[in-house]
């Protein structure tokens, strides 16, 4: 593994403002080779079910906040919905 704290990743942010991530992975083109480019699918799924995408390293993922900052216990927010 060649991950360090300086490797990109796409992230979602909750739709709701708050700021809380609901969606990270690291953009890696060794995993995208044995894993079929999965990043890239769940990327776009992503923006269909209205997220934006942004990026930032592995230590802001780290140090960020996840899941939504105002209902973090009662919802999980997966995007199963089309
Ligand atoms: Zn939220």
């Amino acid at each position: 593994m060649s991950e360090t704290s300086e490797t990109p990743c796409y992230i979602a942010r909750c739709k709701c403002g708050c700021g809380g991530l609901i969606f990270a992975s690291v953009q890696s083109q060794q995993m995208s080779k044995e894993r079929g480019n999965d990043t890239a699918k769940e990327v776009s799924k992503l923006i269909r079910a209205g997220y934006s995408i942004e990026r930032m390293t592995v230590g802001d993922v780290r140090a960020a906040t996840w899941l939504c900052k105002k209902d973090r216990v009662h919802e999980r927010l997966t995007p199963k919905e089309k």
